[in-house]
């Protein structure tokens, strides 16, 4: 069935599967199935409504609304609600059921739900407070210790300014690692130690500027190439002479030149048509160990599941989801958590969850309707307690008016969110100018709030690492590309001493946007194979100038 999206206007396909999967996690009360509708929203606004709930990577400085302590916090400090910090948030000092409220079936759902939604205070970041050490400038992500401004990213050990880095140690500018010690500018790689600016590269070793490569050390500015050592440019060299081209990079504009160079040489070689290992039947990108799955990106462990993003542990029969894991027949939600089952049209519920809907910063509940910021609790609606019977009676009751209303099957609209557009996950992905933003009645961040206070440093940097004063941490640096504040912590220009590159001169925000366009959009095209003629669906756009391979060319490829 063709369908056109009534957001954006493009023609979007409902397949039999998707209509047997809306079937299947159709909520059943009283007896009677409440049938999921097929979506109104194409594919992509869909995924837009969701991750314009988030802003993971904007911290700024505030007041915990319930102590007074100054806190670190997503949400800016003319947020119009209350926030608290996680540690009074988490804990008895507020009770979430004191802003209940009956439902008034002459009121439209969503009105009444973002009513409750402004006035229940949210706590101030999403980490794992109680586990982090001297992590508080970290945010969706947990026990992290000594860690600066990481995001989305766990289990880490003196880590800054990456995002999606996992069970790293001493790691910078980075994303989506896994098990990587002394990395800078990495993105998407497994296992490696002492390297920079490498991509898409497994097992590798003091290296610089690699891409696609697996258990390959002292190389640099290398592609393709599987266990090899002393190699610069794909052709081997000398010991010595590897050490000299490396000890050139210390130099901001040699830096440039090496990046520039590196940039031409790597799409000389053939790149595989998708991300990832270990899949089965499936369309999508930087997959790892999927079957079954379709338009699926940045996820590993999934079965049977379509429209997933950034889900890491296992998911199965899921649809439409924004960052979940240990998971089952879920549909439409962001930021799920772990150990999730029959859970739809949420936000931020933060795991150990069953059968939740409409609800968002809620952990370990069960049988929810329309609850914001609930903890241990069971048959509520609009954060009012109910016994089991008259809660099914009165959920069925809201579904039957929603359905007259057209809002049951819709996820939170979009200006539900806690945040700027600007701010969001959502302006990475579906960027927004100011003007198209607040014509859809957005709310828009026009000015910053940074979380750097002092004396702002006009004259240029250094070019060389080596004559960097220390005294320059005490300092605030401004972005030369937009002007942002940002700062060099004691602990980062070590790192850089120790790796032997010069510092940036760019602020986060901008150094983090540079490396996620290093990676492939998340868009499919049809191409063939450039070797053997097999048909794809790729991320790589016909008009990109590498070589695009099948799986069993770029496999032999390297024999
Ligand atoms: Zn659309
Ligand atoms: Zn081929």
């Amino acid at each position: 069935m063709q369908k056109t999206c009534t957001h954006c206007g493009n023609i979007f396909e409902i397949t039999n599967e998707d209509l047997a999967f809306y079937d299947k996690v159709s909520p059943v009360f009283q007896g009677k199935k409440y049938q999921v509708p097929p979506p109104t929203h194409c594919p992509e606004c869909r995924q837009q409504r969701r991750v314009a709930q988030a802003n993971q990577i904007t911290l700024h400085e505030r007041t915990c609304d319930l102590t007074g302590a100054t806190i670190i916090s997503n949400h800016r400090s003319d947020s119009p609600f209350k926030v608290y910090q996680q540690s009074v948030w988490f804990s008895d000092q507020w009770d979430p059921m004191e802003y209940g409220r009956d439902f008034d079936f002459n009121r439209s759902f969503f009105d009444q739900l973002k009513e409750l939604s402004f006035v229940v205070p949210r706590y101030a970041v999403q980490r794992g407070y109680d586990f982090d050490e001297n992590a508080d400038y970290t945010n969706y992500a947990g026990k992290n210790k000594n860690c600066y401004l990481i995001f989305d990213s766990d289990h880490c050990r003196d880590c800054y300014y990456s995002y999606s880095i996992n069970s790293c140690e001493s790691c910078m500018e980075s994303y989506r690692l896994r098990q990587c010690e002394l990395c800078y500018e990495c993105i998407d790689c497994v296992d490696c130690y002492n390297c920079a600016f490498t991509q898409d590269s497994e097992n590798c070793s003091e290296s610089t500027f690699l891409k696609n490569c697996i258990g390959c050390k002292h190389c640099l500015m290398c592609s393709n190439l599987r266990n090899k050592e002393y190699y610069v440019e794909n052709k081997p060299v000398t010991k010595e002479q590897f050490a000299q081209f490396r000890s050139l990079l210390s130099s901001y504009s040699r830096l440039q030149n090496a990046r520039e160079r590196f940039d031409k040489l790597k799409i000389e070689y053939p790149q595989k048509f998708m991300h990832g290992t270990q899949n089965e039947n499936v369309i999508g990108d930087y997959l790892t160990n999927c079957k079954n799955v379709e338009q699926c990106f940045d996820c590993s462990d999934l079965w049977d599941c379509k429209y997933a993003y950034q889900a890491f542990d296992p998911l199965k029969d899921v649809m439409d989801i924004q960052e979940c894991g240990e998971a089952e027949r879920l549909y439409e939600d962001a930021f799920v958590g772990y150990n999730a089952h029959n859970v739809l049209f949420t936000t931020h519920t933060l795991g150990q969850i069953s059968d939740i809907y409409y609800s968002s910063h809620s952990p370990y509940n069960k049988n929810l309707f329309g609850c914001i910021g609930l903890r241990h609790k069971e048959f509520c609606v609009l954060n009012k307690q109910y016994s089991k019977d008259d809660y099914e009676i009165l959920v069925a009751r809201i579904i039957e008016h929603m359905q007259k209303t057209n809002e049951w099957g819709e996820f939170f609209p979009i200006d539900f969110s806690l945040f700027p557009y600007n701010e969001t996950m959502a302006q990475d992905y579906f960027p927004l100018t100011q003007e198209e933003a607040q014509k859809q009645g957005l709310w828009w961040a026009e000015k910053e709030e940074s979380i750097y206070k002092g004396q702002i440093v006009k004259e240029g940097l250094p070019d060389d690492v080596r004559d960097f004063p220390e005294t320059l941490c005490e300092k605030i640096l401004q972005c030369k590309k937009t002007g942002r504040s940002y700062k060099i912590i004691p602990q980062e220009l070590i790192l850089y001493r120790q790796l032997n590159l010069p510092l940036p001169r760019l602020c986060f925000q901008e150094r983090h946007r540079n490396r996620m366009l290093l990676r492939n959009a998340r868009v499919f095209y049809d191409r063939t194979c450039d070797k053997c003629g097999v048909k794809f669906k790729t991320t790589y756009a016909p008009d990109r100038p590498e070589k695009i391979y099948c799986e069993s060319c770029y496999q032999t490829s390297f024999a």
